[in-house]
């Protein structure tokens, strides 16, 4: 029923041994294209919700954060998306990375990434695994609280440690205060402790809270990171780290960006010795994922139109809060979903835009009610089963914090590079990624013959 001829590739497509196929073109084609295929095909879960990546989207954030911050180096927050394409593109591109576990560690370092240029940024870490941390030399380790200090004197004495600080994240959809962080106030006694062990404290950080929009909190974070620098100092420490965590947003980058370096130079305006680090998570991944569901069954609860508060159809879609919209359920994010197929076919935006629409809402795929990931949203009444919504922004705390409930499997990835503004990114990433991919296989044929 389909109504557009298939997508044409770019036939300069890599091949990575063992990874997908890497496209090129745009978000619409991939998800077009994998529509088509899904429609051919009869087999079980042949419907199945799709993600399409576009990693020039990430080399792209990663471009415009050396613009805007080019004296902070950024370490991803690995946990935002652990993506085998994103990590390679990154380590490629230069960044470090915040881990905060076993696994995120050894998917790393397994990468070639040198262990320097890891930050173990969890203040509260099982002592196995810092064990770990001593044995793979990542020294580089966060703590807020005197247990730590101890665990880390008993398990990696040599290791240097960042102390995190509580900052204002009360504007912030996550709020990562009500769980880690010590008050300023307490620095003092935590660094004699620190000191009483003999370990090496050699810097601070912070987490404003992720899903803040209001770009002062970088402000007095740094305020309050430089009274634990002078704190320290007091107790003969000489911090070499300024690390000021993650939560940029992508719609207020540039204002964070400039809060950022004015505090920065009006607290640290002699910082020779200081290397300022950043633990950025959903600001490089979330533009880059686009995410397609199928809308697999519908429900019409009512027929009169004049109610606009209460959902006259309900929609049911192959993905959900206990899959990629996880954040829907904990952190009562909103997302907002678009029309890709309408009655079988990919809509002109024209007869699109004649379409009557109706307060309706979308639902999850498994037998939980509070499966729900949009209450109420506006969507054309031609809308069938077998239609396809898609969902842009779809890049973070999605693909990792999925579960298997109801035995639902998590969506795959169709990866690709756009060019963006021209075809600068799409080649870049291209080249980045295909050194990283020649790096790793060189790595695996010494491995072989060593053997
Ligand atoms: N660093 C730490 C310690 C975190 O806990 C998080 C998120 O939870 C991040 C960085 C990444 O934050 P964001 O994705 O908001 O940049």
């Amino acid at each position: 029923d389909i109504n557009n001829s298939s997508p044409v590739f770019d036939p300069g497509h890599i091949v990575f041994p063992g990874l997908p196929r890497l496209l090129s073109g745009h978000t619409d084609v991939h998800l077009r294209e994998g529509i088509i295929r899904a429609f051919a095909d009869n087999t079980p879960n042949s419907e199945s919700a799709f993600f399409t990546a576009d990693l020039s989207q990430v080399y792209a954030q990663h471009a415009r954060w050396v613009k805007n911050l080019p004296d902070v180096e950024p370490f991803f927050a690995i946990k935002s998306n652990p993506d085998p394409y994103v990590l390679r593109l990154l380590a490629g591109l230069g960044t470090g990375f915040d881990c905060a576990s076993h696994n995120e560690i050894r998917q790393v370092l397994d990468l070639g990434v040198d262990p320097s240029r890891i930050i173990f940024a969890n203040p509260c870490k099982p002592t196995s695994i810092i064990r770990f941390a001593a044995m793979e030399s990542v020294n580089v380790m966060t703590f807020d609280n005197a247990d730590e200090l101890v665990k880390i004197a008993r398990s990696h004495p040599k290791a240097k440690l960042v102390i995190r600080i509580l900052t204002d994240d009360s504007k912030s959809l996550y709020r990562l205060g009500l769980k880690f962080g010590v008050p300023v106030s307490a620095v003092p006694t935590l660094l004699m402790k620190a000191q009483e062990l003999k370990l090496d404290v050699v810097g601070v950080s912070f987490h404003v809270g992720s899903g803040c929009m209001d770009s002062n909190v970088f402000g007095d974070a740094i305020g309050r990171a430089k009274q634990a620098f002078v704190m320290g100092s007091a107790l003969g420490y000489e911090f070499t780290i300024l690390d000021v965590g993650g939560g940029f947003e992508d719609a207020e980058f540039e204002k964070m960006a400039a809060v950022l370096r004015e505090a920065i130079d009006v607290h640290f305006p002699e910082r020779k010795n200081i290397r300022v680090i950043a633990e950025p998570g959903r600001f490089f991944v979330t533009r880059a994922f686009t995410l397609a569901v199928n809308i697999i069954a519908r429900r019409v609860v009512r027929t009169d139109g004049n109610d606009e508060e209460t959902p006259q159809v309900m929609y049911y879609i192959n993905d959900g809060v206990y899959g990629s919209f996880n954040s829907v359920l904990f952190e009562r994010e909103t997302v907002h979903p678009y029309v890709v197929t309408l009655n079988g076919s990919f809509p002109s935006s024209s007869s699109l835009a004649r379409e009557p629409l109706v307060p309706s809402s979308v639902w999850g795929p498994t037998c939980d009610s509070t499966d729900y990931v949009c209450p109420l949203v506006k969507l054309p009444l031609g809308l069938k089963v077998g239609d396809w919504l898609g969902f842009r922004g779809m890049g973070a705390y999605t693909l990792c914090t999925t579960t298997q409930f109801n035995g639902f499997e998590p969506s795959q990835v169709v990866y690709y590079t756009s060019g963006i503004e021209g075809s600068m990114e799409a080649s870049a990433t291209r080249r980045v990624l295909a050194g990283m991919m020649k790096r790793e296989s060189r790595g695996i044929m010494a491995t072989y013959s060593a053997s």
